[in-house]
């Protein structure tokens, strides 16, 4: 048995998942959901897809029917993805969201909440979760390697282009470069320490008003976690090459560059380069992984709507530390 998939929002994201699933060994995709029904075509001729499996968002619940889909993934702007993840859920589906999970805490409360009256397992794509460098980055963390983590340095950001794109509205993005990669700024401090932060300080630069009217440009922050480690970060939506995972401990450190975006991801430790087999896709181990975890009972990574929810309650204090002219904020 396979895992049968139809992705949500038909755009560049799903595009990169559904090539990547042609690689996959338990999970498939079957079909989409999208509102251009000239997609219908490209896609089912592009990925091998039967028309009968592609919906639009008003027939969306229709999927309820269709024994083939066992789960949906959501690859729509993120302030789509409560609304759809909850009728997904409500179908009786397993769902994938994409990150950020929502553009609230208390969204994101409710889709975990209606997964879990619904019955269905809910996963966030954080990808990197089942990439070979970030997992022995863990694997070092954990197994004490490292000795005790000291410091963490965690940036990621990039120029973003068109002015008039969703990214840069409010309404559909729910905020700028922190929504969209400084999430994995700190979702890369909560796997290189193994805890979580409990203050954050947070100052946002902003060079262009104009394009960056309604949401973040440039944030720097740290964040503070319980045994006394600090994590420095960057995001921004403002220049190139910024993408590292730097984690200190006492005896040993780790630093992944790149370390977020699709790779392939390079790294070193105190004992020298590090070498991992980077020929699949992130995608294509992500989607394998979850299957075996929905079919097999596998365990869960840390990529549940729990996990999402902990990354939305620090982007909630980051941006209330900004608000607060850079003050201290606990993460509650
Ligand atoms: P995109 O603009 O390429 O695709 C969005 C899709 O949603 C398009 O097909 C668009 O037609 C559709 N859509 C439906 N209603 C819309 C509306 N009202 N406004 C705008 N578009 C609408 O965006 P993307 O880059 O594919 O991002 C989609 C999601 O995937 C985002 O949540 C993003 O954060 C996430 N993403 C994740 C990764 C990752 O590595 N995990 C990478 C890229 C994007």
């Amino acid at each position: 048995k396979q895992l049968g998939v139809a992705l949500v929002g038909l755009g560049s994201y799903a595009d990169r998942v559904a090539t990547a699933m042609k690689d996959c060994k338990l999970a498939k995709l079957i079909g989409g959901v999208t509102g251009t029904p000239t997609k219908i075509d490209t896609w089912s001729t592009k990925f091998g897809l039967d028309k009968a499996n592609f919906y639009s968002y008003q027939n969306f619940e229709q999927i309820k029917d269709n024994p083939a889909i066992d789960a949906v993934y959501i690859t729509l702007p993120n302030s789509m993805h409560h609304e759809y993840v909850i009728r997904a859920a409500k179908m009786g589906k397993h769902v994938i969201c994409e990150k950020p999970m929502s553009v609230t805490v208390k969204e994101a409360e409710e889709m975990i909440a209606a997964c879990k009256k619904a019955n269905v397992k809910l996963y966030i794509g954080y990808r990197l979760h089942f990439e070979p460098y970030t997992r022995e980055l863990i694997r070092l963390r954990k197994s004490g390697e490292l000795g005790k983590i000291l410091h963490v340095n965690s940036y990621d950001g990039f120029k973003i282009g068109d002015p008039k794109q969703w990214r840069l509205k409010k309404a559909l993005a729910g905020g700028g470069a922190m929504m969209d990669v400084g999430i994995y700024c700190i979702n890369g401090a909560r796997y290189a320490t193994g805890e979580e932060p409990i203050w954050v300080s947070a100052e946002e630069t902003k060079t262009d008003p104009v394009k960056f009217k309604e949401v973040d440009e440039t944030i720097t922050w740290q964040m503070g976690f319980p045994s006394g480690a600090i994590a420095s970060c960057v995001t921004t939506y403002n220049f190139n090459n910024l993408e590292r995972l730097y984690v200190i401990g006492e005896k040993g450190f780790v630093e992944l560059s790149p370390a977020f975006g699709y790779g392939p991801i390079k790294g070193r430790t105190h004992q020298g380069a590090m070498s991992w087999d980077t020929t699949k896709m992130h995608q294509t181990w992500q989607m394998d992984g979850l299957a075996d975890c929905i079919l097999n009972g596998k365990p869960d990574p840390n990529m549940t709507g729990e996990e999402g929810l902990k990354d939305m309650k620090v982007i909630e204090a980051v941006y209330k530390s900004i608000a607060a002219g850079g003050k201290k904020v606990s993460v509650v």
